[in-house]
Formats: C-alpha cells, structure tokens, sequence
C-alpha cells in the first residue's frame, strides 16, 4: 500500500537518523509519507546548540525527502511521561493520522529521554482514539494500525521482532547521520551504526539490515503472505 503516513518520533534531533532512517527512506522511495516530529532540541547535548542542531535534522530531513516538526516540552533532559504530554503527542497524531508509528525502544538505555518518548508515543497512540477525551477535542479521533519500536543504539546479540533488509538504501542513511555535524565529528557513530546493521545483516542473509520491536503481535491473512526468507546459511 502506497500513500501511507507513517510518523516517526524522536526526543533529540538525530535519534530518528541514527535509529530508523534506512526503513523510512525506503518507505519515501515506495511513495509513502513520512513525518518526523522531534521533542527537543537537543539542548542538553555536550556539542552543538539547539539552533545547530535543529538545522542539522532539518538538513537530514530534507535528505530523506521527510517532514519535519519540533515540539517543545520541558527540554532535553527534562521530558516527562505525564497524561498531558501524551495528549500532545496525540493531538499530533490525529492531525497526521499516520497508520504506522515508530518510537524510540521502551527498555532503558543511554538517555532517559529515550524511555519517556516510548511510553508517551504509546500512550499517544491510544489517547489518539478515544472519542470522549476532552484534551482533544475538536480533532477527529484516529486509530494506529502499528506500533514499532526502534533501537538507537543497535548492539550484538539483540533480537528484534522484525529485520528488514536495508542494503539498498545505505549511502542515503549515512547521508543522513552526516547531517548531524555536531554529533558525529566526536565518535564514529555512523561505523557503529553501520557495524550494527551488518551483524543483523548476517542474521537474514543480507548485506545490512535494521530490527524493529512490535508493541503487537503482527497479523497476517495467511502465513504465506510472508514471503522473504531468512534461511540463507
Ligand atoms: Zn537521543
């Protein structure tokens, strides 16, 4: 299906880059629509300043032929999960009315921030359908087909529900990681990256791959409607 809007959260201005870029990029080339909605302006970051960093994922963005919008909440570090939160995100996403919805994992890692946007993007997204919420009204209640969680930092040895082949599309992702001047002039996290991608890729026999976490079971018709095969080895 073509046409879709899928909406992308990130609580800094380069996790979306960094954490699922490569799936967005293919789903712009099948003609999809992509919104990247960004929570903070990265303004606790040791590099960069939140006008810098708000350029450098506009550029990105621009890059990958997505939308982007910044919301501004109590800042970087400061991101809270609270009903009242929750009910901008969905305003957000009544307004976009996307079928798929990705967010940062829900697990902890690195960055407090990360964990908040999770459980707020999954509350959003039932928040979204609520038809008596007066925080909403007058928007028109929407349902979410899809909640997917994405990794920022992939790691050896994680599983993800879901591996999607990304070879054809890793010059774009490192284009778009490149935008992020202020963050990858530090580390090597484009390596890392890419490093990451290519263990997963061992995992389905693909040169690269990116994993993506269901919030739910993935429904299917029929189980040949899954077609592709991991089985290469
Ligand atoms: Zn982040």
């Amino acid at each position: 299906m073509t046409g879709m809007n899928i909406l992308a959260i990130g609580p800094h201005p380069d996790d979306i880059e960094f954490g699922c870029a490569p799936l967005l990029i293919k789903e712009i080339k099948k003609g999809n629509h992509v919104k990247m909605l960004v929570l903070s302006k990265g303004e606790a970051g040791s590099s960069g300043t939140p006008d810098s960093r708000e350029q450098e994922a506009r550029a990105a963005a621009r890059l990958m032929g997505a939308d982007i919008d910044f919301m501004h909440f109590a800042g970087d570090c400061r991101l809270q999960h609270t009903p009242e939160n929750g009910f901008r995100i969905a305003a957000e996403i009544r307004k976009f009315r996307p079928a798929i919805v990705l967010a940062p994992h829900t697990t902890e890692n690195q960055h407090p921030d990360h964990t908040a946007a999770a459980r707020l993007t999954r509350d959003a997204c039932r928040f979204a359908r609520y038809g008596g919420l007066e925080a909403l009204q007058p928007l028109p209640v929407h349902k979410v087909d899809n909640l997917f969680f994405y990794n920022i930092t992939q790691h050896v040895g994680y599983k993800p529900d879901i591996v999607v082949d990304i070879s054809d599309v890793m010059k774009e992702w490192e284009a778009a990681m490149n935008c992020h001047h202020s963050q990858v002039k530090h580390k090597a996290y484009i390596d890392l990256q890419q490093t990451g991608a290519r263990l997963l890729g061992l995992a389905i026999g693909t040169e690269y791959a990116m994993g993506l976490f269901t919030n739910d079971p993935v429904r299917v018709d029929e189980i040949s409607d899954i077609i592709l095969s991991s089985r290469n080895f």
